[in-house]
């Protein structure tokens, strides 16, 4: 039998502890057997991680400088849940460090995500990025990119809570590009058609109309809508609580050091 010692375990870093996405990434990191917390860093520091998570004081306490946590702490994986504008900074000073990058913000462009696989090649050191690590919401964007390739009139309907920064959402943005491999590009609605207050048809991706809804309420939801002949499709998935994203975030913090370079997207690792 193997005893708890010999499994080896991921030393882990959660970057953005404080925040929504932060501590149930801390809550779910104690609880793992094969993890271990060894760090936790956000703006402003003190706070005990275990208190944060939820759970009983651990004396992991939160500090706010990533470069002397990854010096003092050698985390094998940070997990970084932050904001959009601080992601690519976080990253590249990981893989700078040597600590594979698990990625749950969103708003990385696909010009960083280029330098970031570049980065995480130079260092030797493999980095993962998902827009959406819940499994029911990897499933609707592989059976939207099923279904687009004979109903490819569509349109992305993406719902989340009044304190998101970016959008469209990163899944919204990957599900229209999943699309985009099997739809030819095409505007769809009338050719004449004209907005009479601006921004009235969404957003456009290669001709496909996504819209954000934001409201006090949501946590992250998104309908795939089809339009046919005499009929619609719609493929919706809900996040109804953060501990949605909690398997696959564990998931990929197992996983990412047996990967190479950069991988993108929770199916890769299914
Ligand atoms: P939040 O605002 O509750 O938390 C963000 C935290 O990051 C805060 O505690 C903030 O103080 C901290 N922070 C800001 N700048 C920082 C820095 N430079 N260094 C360290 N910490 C910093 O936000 P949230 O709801 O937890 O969401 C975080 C991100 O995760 C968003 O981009 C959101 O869209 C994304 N998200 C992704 C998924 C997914 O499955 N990929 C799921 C939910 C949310």
């Amino acid at each position: 039998m193997i005893t708890e010692e010999e499994i080896a375990l991921t030393n882990v870093l959660v970057n953005g502890a404080c925040g929504r996405m932060g501590r149930a990434v801390l809550k779910a990191v104690i609880e793992d057997p094969e993890l271990a917390l060894v760090g936790a860093v956000d703006v402003s520091e003190g706070a005990d991680s275990g208190e944060l998570a939820g759970l009983t004081k651990n004396g992991v306490l939160v500090e706010t400088d990533l470069a002397a946590a990854f010096d003092r702490l050698h985390p094998d994986v940070m997990i970084d849940f932050t904001r959009p504008d601080v992601v690519y900074q976080n990253v590249l000073l990981a893989l700078t460090h040597k600590v594979s990058p698990v990625v749950g913000t969103t708003g990385l462009s696909e010009e960083q995500q280029r330098e970031i696989k570049a980065t995480a090649e130079k260092n030797d050191t493999p980095a993962f990025i998902a827009p959406n690590f819940a499994i029911g919401a990897v499933l609707m964007m592989l059976m939207s990119r099923m279904a687009a390739k004979y109903m490819p009139e569509v349109e992305i309907i993406e719902l989340h809570h009044d304190n998101k920064l970016d959008a469209p959402s990163g899944t919204a943005v990957r599900t229209a590009e999943m699309i985009a491999e099997v739809r030819e590009t095409h505007e769809q609605g009338h050719p004449c058609e004209k907005e009479t207050l601006d921004g009235a048809r969404g957003a456009d991706y290669e001709g496909m109309r996504i819209h954000s809804v934001r409201l006090p309420g949501y946590v992250a939801h998104q309908e795939v809508i089809f339009g046919g002949l005499g009929q619609t499709l719609t493929i919706r998935h809900d996040s109804i609580n953060r501990e949605s994203f909690m398997p696959g975030v564990v998931l990929a913090a197992k996983k990412v050091r047996s990967l190479t370079s950069l991988t993108v997207g929770l199916d890769k690792l299914l």
